[in-house]
């Protein structure tokens, strides 16, 4: 057999270990991607001498494929696993949230509440036919199954923190995926999580696996956008790309990967059918928005702490150097602030240092100490299309991966299901599309 000449867009998780299974089995790879830098939005930037992700990431024990890729890469040593701190902070006050004894502990909730509460994250742990959760979303099935208390104080307050105007809208197993990945993540007696974390960033994983495609002849092109895929009778025949000198390029290929979210397919190829239109514009996105500051200290203990308070503007505070030691970046203590919106929040059109004022008071209301003097450094980032919402019955909306063209695929977050986006899962998915080329092509 040839080899195949594959195209393929973006030099996220996905994109790049689609090529990576690419090259190893012998065909030819060409990767484009847009921005200067790998890694999609796994990406970092510079901070106290080090690199870190410019939305916080860890992995999960259960995240086998990205753990096997970071030990095939040579990166294992490398990946550190640490007991993770998690809380939630509800009335004013800081609760641990981490094992079923903070569960118990938990007093904002009555006795009967915590009961019912902890028997039905049990029993989610333990259910594996999610398909039969579809029909509800995750507001009704909480609501109705671990009940109002639950929902009111904990979960209704996170999922509208979350997801905003949609936190209705959710499917249930958006939330049994949350519950059966955190407790696949601990050890024995179900007391400890321990989250994973490439010493040196996921960035340089990534980074990595793109040298390693290099290494056997493919190519990965940054600040190379793709303009439009080119069709023939019905068949994508290759891409139109503008280099990083502004000329613009023009490649044949057997076939394509767009691994761009799903409303920017559209854009760089016509003529593609109206249902399979519907799927991709319709699903919605919601982009994460990401305060970091650089503090002189601590804010918490804790790594992550879910903010289930809606007067406050945020829905986390995850102090990543309660979990990587501030000494691997200059001792400084880095937290992010993060919140996930749309266009209807008037968060999103904030100015970076408007959203940090509004941000300042409600830091306060977490540590009573905390002084806007502690602030070194700040940064913001947004990460468009960074939470896909899956709503009741998702499954049927998804798009395939063979779109109607033929010879183009698509793989994206929206694919991901009934887990969360994770890039484990991106991994997977670019193994699987490599595979599905391969077959097809073959
Ligand atoms: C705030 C935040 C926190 C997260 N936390 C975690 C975590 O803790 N653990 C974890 O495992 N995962 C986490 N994730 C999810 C993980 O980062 C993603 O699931 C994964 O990186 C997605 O990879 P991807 O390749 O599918 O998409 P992307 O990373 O979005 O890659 C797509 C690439 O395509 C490029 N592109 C788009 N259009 C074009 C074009 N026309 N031409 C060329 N290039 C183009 C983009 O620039 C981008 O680089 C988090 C994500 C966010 C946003």
């Amino acid at each position: 057999m040839s080899p195949m000449k594959v195209g393929i867009i973006g030099a996220g998780a996905t994109g790049l270990a689609a090529a990576y299974t690419l090259v190893k089995a012998g065909h030819e790879a060409t990767v484009y991607e847009g921005d200067p830098f790998v890694g999609g939005q796994a990406s970092t930037f510079d901070v106290g001498g080090a690199r870190l992700e410019k939305g916080y990431h860890h992995l999960f024990t259960s995240d086998r494929d990205m753990v096997d890729l970071i030990h095939e890469l040579g990166l294992g040593p490398k990946l550190a696993w640490i007991e993770s701190k998690v809380g939630i902070f509800h009335g004013g006050k800081i609760y641990n949230f981490v094992s079923p004894t903070d569960l118990l502990r938990f007093t904002p909730l009555s006795p009967v509440d915590r009961l019912r509460m902890g028997l039905a994250i049990l029993y989610l742990q333990r259910y594996k036919e999610w398909q039969k959760l579809e029909r509800f979303t995750a507001a009704e099935w909480i609501r109705k199954y671990a009940g109002k208390g639950a929902y009111d104080v904990v979960w209704g307050p996170l999922l509208r923190g979350k997801f905003g105007a949609y936190y209705d809208k959710v499917g249930m197993p958006w939330f049994w995926g949350k519950i059966h990945t955190r407790f696949a993540s601990r050890g024995k007696g179900m007391q400890k999580e321990r989250l994973g974390y490439p010493m040196g960033s996921f960035a340089e994983v990534f980074e990595t696996l793109a040298e390693r495609i290099v290494e056997r002849g493919g190519e990965v092109n940054l600040s190379t956008p793709v303009r439009a895929i080119t069709v023939e009778e019905g068949r994508a025949t290759g891409l139109e790309a503008r280099s990083a000198w502004g000329s613009t390029i023009l490649r044949p290929f057997d076939a394509v990967l767009a691994t761009t979210p799903s409303y920017v397919l559209p854009r760089l190829v016509s003529g593609l059918p109206q249902d399979y239109l519907e799927k991709l514009q319709g699903v919605k996105y919601l982009a994460a928005v990401l305060m970091v500051l650089v503090l002189k200290e601590p804010l918490s203990r804790l790594y992550w702490l879910n903010i289930a308070d809606r007067s406050i503007p945020f829905v986390g505070l995850i102090e990543h150097t309660n979990y990587i030691e501030s000494s691997h970046y200059g001792g400084k203590h880095i937290l992010y602030i993060s919140n996930y919106l749309g266009e209807d929040s008037p968060l999103f059109h904030m100015k970076d240092s408007q959203l940090l004022e509004e941000y300042i008071p409600h830091l306060k209301k977490v540590n009573p100490r905390f002084d806007p003097s502690w602030i070194e450094e700040w940064y913001y980032h947004r990460v468009e299309a960074a939470q896909p919402i899956a709503g009741a019955n998702y499954s049927q909306h998804i798009p395939d991966h063979r779109t109607p063209v033929k010879g183009l695929y698509l793989a994206n977050t929206t694919q991901i299901y009934p887990e969360d986006r994770g890039t484990s899962y991106s991994v997977r998915m670019g193994k699987r599309l490599a595979g599905m080329m391969m077959e097809d092509l073959g």
